[in-house]
């Protein structure tokens, strides 16, 4: 049977010392405006609470589920929408909230369709970017860290639904 071991990367103090800068720099950069924050749903949920607690701007929050993965390491290149937002981002100051931008498929499929609803303005923070594996060119306003091109988990990330509530953030390796 094959065996999984986490490597830690990243520690829960580095991840939200990171947290607390990127809250500092969005609220300057929204001064004097709302914030409607977008969390796509499952991975970036510790990180999105872990931003919005910081966020002095006034803020609302809307949750989307949407992925190219299924169960597995590698990006299918599809977009599964399974929960869409409850409410209208039209005229809104909206924020995407992801884990990681991998290939950038999926935020790119997600911007577009979020566009198209003419928001006031749609910027993307990712907790985490992996350039090296990028295949759609896509703009990324505020990344927490840049990574190897590793699979990482926790913090919200997982491998087949584990290890999302990992504290922090590492690479898994499989042994034999
Ligand atoms: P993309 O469409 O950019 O290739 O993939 C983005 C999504 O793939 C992320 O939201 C995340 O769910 C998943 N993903 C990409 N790379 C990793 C990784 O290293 N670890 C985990 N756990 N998920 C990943």
């Amino acid at each position: 049977m094959k065996e999984e071991i986490v490597h830690e990367m990243f520690s829960e103090n580095q991840v939200e010392e990171r947290i607390v800068q990127m809250a500092e720099q969005i609220n300057k950069e929204y001064e004097g405006k709302s914030l409607h924050m977008i969390c796509i749903l499952k991975g970036s949920v510790f990180f999105f609470t872990e931003l919005a607690k910081r966020l002095t701007v006034p803020v609302t929050i809307d949750f989307m589920a949407a992925s190219s993965y299924e169960d597995s390491t590698v990006s299918t290149g599809k977009l599964q929408m399974r929960k869409d937002l409850d409410e209208p981002i039209e005229g809104r100051h909206c924020l995407i909230v992801e884990d990681i931008v991998d290939t950038g498929r999926t935020l790119s499929m997600v911007k577009k369709m979020l566009l198209a609803r003419n928001p006031a303005s749609l910027k993307i923070c990712s907790l985490l970017d992996k350039p090296s594996r990028r295949e759609v060119e896509i703009e990324t306003e505020y990344i927490g860290f840049e990574v190897p091109d590793q699979f990482v988990v926790g913090y919200g990330l997982d491998y087949a639904q584990k290890y999302r509530n990992l504290p922090y953030i590492g690479t898994l390796e499989f042994s034999k």
